[in-house]
C-alpha cells in the first residue's frame, strides 16, 4: 500500500496556497513538482562536488564526473537498454528529436524520402520533420484518427511504400492520455525494415519502459516530467543507428582530436553531447529515477490510473460534459459545453486548481477535433481522490458562473 500523505509531505510545493486556497496541482502532464530528495541533489552537487566533467585530472572533477556518468547507468537500467553507450544526454524530448531529425536526416534522407508520424503528435514532434522536408525535401505521412481518438493502425499499414524511412510516433497522447499500441506499431514497421523513434515523453513518468522489449529504434524523454529538473533529458537509440548517424552539435566534448584540416569524433554516447552539459540536471535526474524506483513504477501507475478513472466518473456525471477518447493513462482532456476552455481553466485557476487549457502544443489534433481547445486535467503519484473532488466541485461552481 502507498501512503500518499507521506509521498506528498515530500514534496514542499505542495504545501503552497493560491490566492489563499490550497494547491491543487493537476498540471503534471506538463511538468511534476520535485521531491525534496532531487531538490537537496541540486543544492548539494553545488555546495559539495561542483566541478566541470570530463575534463579535469583533479579530485572534484573526477568526482562530478563519476556522478553524472552513474546517471547515465540509472537511465540505461529505468528503461532496460543495452549499453550506456546508447543513452544520450538532452535538454529534453524535443532535443532528442531534433537530433534524430537533424542527424539521421542528415546521414540516411534524402528529397522524396517518406517519414510517417501520426495526427496526435507533440509540436516537437511535428516541426522538426517539417524544418528537415524544407531543407531536403522529404515528405511527411500523417497516421489519421479513428472516431474514438486512436491510432488508425489500418491506415498506417497503408502509408508504408519503398520511400518510407522512418516512423516517429508519440507512446502517450499528452491531449488525449492514450496509449498508443507502441509494440504493433514497431513491429508493423520493422516488417519493413523501417525504424521507429518513440516520443516517450508522456510514458517515462507513467509506464514501465523496455526499450528493449519494444525494440524501439529511439527513445526520447525529458526529466522534468518524472520528477527531475528542467533542461535535461534523453535520447536512447539503437547503437547501431548512432554509430551510423553524423554528430549533431558540434564542440568540446564530442571529438577526438581537432585540427584546421580535420576533425575525428568522439566515441558513444559523447559524440552527441558537446559542450559542457548539464551535469548538475543529470545528477539530479538519476536522484528522481531513484526516488521513482523507491516507489516502484508499477505502483505509481496503477495508482494513476484508478485516480483518472475516478476523474472520468466523476466528470460524466456533470451535464455537457464532454470528454475526447477514453484515456487509460494519467490526463484527461474535456470540454464543459460551449464554455471556452480558458475561462473555465481561469475560474479553476483562483480556487487553487492548477489545470492547463488550450491546444496542448497539438494543434492538429486539436484542429482534427474542431474544437477550440480542451480542459486537461493531469495527474502524478502526489494527487489524491480529495483533489479530485476540489477539483470537481471547482467545475460544477465555473460552470454554474457561466450559465
Ligand atoms: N512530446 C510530448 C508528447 C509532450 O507531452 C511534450 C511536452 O509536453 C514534449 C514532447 C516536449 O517535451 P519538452 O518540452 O520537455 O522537450
Amino acid at each position: 500500500m502507498l501512503n500518499i500523505e507521506d509521498i506528498r509531505k515530500e514534496f514542499p510545493i505542495l504545501g503552497e496556497t493560491v490566492y489563499g486556497k490550497p494547491l491543487v496541482y493537476l498540471d503534471n502532464a506538463a511538468t511534476t513538482q520535485k521531491p525534496q530528495c532531487v531538490i537537496n541533489c541540486i543544492s548539494n552537487v553545488y555546495k559539495t562536488i561542483n566541478s566541470n566533467v570530463h575534463r579535469g585530472v583533479h579530485h572534484l572533477s573526477q568526482v562530478a564526473t563519476t556522478a553524472m556518468e552513474n546517471t547515465r547507468e540509472t537511465v540505461r537500467e529505468f528503461i532496460g537498454a543495452e549499453s550506456t553507450e546508447e543513452i544520450i544526454f538532452t535538454r529534453g524530448t524535443t532535443e532528442s528529436i531534433n537530433l534524430v531529425a537533424s542527424s539521421f536526416g542528415t546521414t540516411f534522407l534524402k528529397s522524396g524520402d517518406e517519414i510517417i508520424i501520426s495526427t496526435m503528435e507533440h509540436h516537437s514532434n511535428i516541426v522538426p520533420w517539417q524544418m528537415l522536408r524544407d531543407r531536403i525535401g522529404i515528405t511527411l505521412r500523417i497516421i489519421p484518427l479513428t472516431a474514438d481518438c486512436t491510432l488508425d493502425i489500418e491506415s498506417y499499414k497503408s502509408l508504408f511504400n519503398e520511400r518510407t524511412r522512418l516512423v516517429s510516433v508519440t507512446h502517450v497522447s499528452n491531449v488525449l492520455g492514450i496509449s498508443n499500441p507502441i509494440k504493433e506499431i514497431v513491429n508493423i514497421a520493422h516488417n519493413h525494415n523501417i525504424p521507429v523513434l518513440v516520443d516517450g515523453a508522456q510514458s517515462i513518468p507513467h509506464k514501465k519502459i523496455d526499450v528493449k522489449a519494444l525494440d524501439a529504434d529511439f527513445y526520447a524523454f525529458s526529466g522534468h516530467k518524472v520528477y527531475a529538473p528542467t533542461g535535461v533529458g534523453v535520447l536512447y537509440g539503437k547503437k547501431k543507428w548512432l554509430e551510423a548517424m553524423c554528430p549533431y552539435h558540434g564542440g568540446g566534448e564530442m571529438i577526438k582530436t581537432v585540427s584546421f584540416e580535420k576533425t575525428t569524433f568522439n566515441e558513444l554516447p559523447y559524440k552527441f553531447e558537446a559542450g559542457t552539459p548539464d551535469y548538475v540536471g543529470i545528477i539530479a535526474l538519476g536522484k528522481a529515477l531513484e526516488w521513482v524506483k523507491g516507489i516502484g513504477i508499477e505502483n505509481i501507475a496503477k495508482y494513476e490510473r484508478e485516480l483518472t478513472e475516478y476523474a472520468v466518473e466523476e466528470l460524466k456525471k456533470i451535464p455537457g460534459i464532454r470528454i475526447f477518447g477514453t484515456p487509460d493513462g494519467a490526463a484527461v482532456s474535456f470540454l464543459a459545453g460551449d464554455i471556452h476552455p480558458a475561462d473555465i481553466g481561469t475560474i479553476l485557476d483562483r480556487l487553487g486548481i492548477a489545470v492547463r487549457t488550450g491546444h496542448h502544443c497539438a494543434q492538429p489534433l486539436i484542429e482534427h477535433l474542431g474544437i477550440p481547445g480542451t480542459i486537461r486535467a493531469s495527474f502524478a503519484i502526489y494527487n489524491t481522490k480529495e483533489e479530485v473532488d476540489i477539483f470537481i466541485n471547482g467545475l460544477h461552481r465555473a460552470i454554474k458562473m457561466f450559465e
